[in-house]
């Protein structure tokens, strides 16, 4: 599988020319099975440029949500797709204990929020997400809940021998005394157990941890150790805080990088970033 990143920023959208290498857009990930399905990890501002760039012939689309903050829904009304009549669009999402996908994303799909009313996007499919195991095309894909404010899910996503975990949001330490402890009380060691590539949440440094406990997010130290346990092949740190430019991004990686030794490589996850996984 092919694995692009449209949108690595997390919490709000940090376009300008500090920010250029990593990316300013929101939460969006492209995945591409060998057969050419083609599978879309959140709605950030990152959809709307993967939306332009999809090309003809693709004739469904299935995006699935891992919750509804909205730095994960913001550029679903921008993606191209919903107002092209020759695409479907299918979308995964999780409903609440008293809303369905509908119900709650037609919250910010309607006026005075949005222009366009959700009922008039008549190519989308919504699909209240099942916890567990489920296709789309190609791909098998794992949802579970993962600890983040709210009904949110984590991913595990495999096709043609490859295996991807995309944690977002997550904080996996939160409430853990000396994180990690053991593996089958750790949010998310599930889904990431043994995969190809990591993609995982890495918002804040050390320091900015400590005023942020139970925020939702990892610090990078985190990801590193969450990595180490699950054992994955390739960690992509993910959710870039919005106050980082690219120079802090380089030099928090690299700090974290030099003080602990990590069984696997480390990428900071940038923008227009690709990741082929398996044998196409
Ligand atoms: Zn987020
Ligand atoms: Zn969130």
């Amino acid at each position: 599988m092919r694995v692009r990143l449209w949108g690595t920023r997390g919490s709000v959208a940090a376009p300008g020319a500090d920010t250029a290498r990593y990316g300013g857009n929101t939460s969006c990930v492209e995945v591409r099975g060998p057969h050419g399905t083609v599978l879309v990890l959140d709605a950030g501002t990152g959809i709307r440029p993967l939306g332009r760039a999809l090309g003809r012939g693709v004739r469904r689309v299935d995006v699935v949500l891992t919750h509804l903050h909205m730095d994960h829904i913001q550029g679903l009304g921008f993606f191209a797709p919903l107002y092209d009549p020759d695409v479907e669009t299918h979308l995964w999402g999780p409903a609440s204990t008293t809303l369905n996908l509908r119900g709650r994303l037609v919250r910010y799909l309607s006026p005075p929020l949005f222009p366009v009313h959700l009922r008039d996007l008549r190519r989308l499919v919504l699909h209240d997400l099942p916890v567990g195991e489920f296709d789309a095309g190609e791909f098998r894909i794992v949802a579970d809940r993962v600890c983040h404010p709210g009904f949110t899910v984590g991913y595990r996503i495999a096709a043609g021998g490859a295996t991807l975990a995309y944690l977002s949001d997550h904080e996996p330490a939160l409430g853990v005394p000396c994180f990690p402890v053991r593996e089958d009380w750790t949010s998310g060691y599930g889904l990431a157990r043994d995969v190809d590539l990591l993609i995982h949440d890495a918002q804040y440094s050390r320091a900015e941890y400590a005023d942020h406990v139970g925020w939702g997010h990892s610090s990078l130290d985190h990801a590193l150790a969450f990595a180490a346990l699950t054992r994955a092949k390739h960690l992509v740190t993910f959710h870039h805080d919005p106050a980082h430019d690219d120079d802090d991004i380089d030099r928090l990686t690299a700090a974290a990088t030099a003080a602990v030794r990590v069984p696997c490589a480390v990428t900071a996850g940038a923008e227009g970033a690709v990741f082929e996984l398996g044998s196409r």
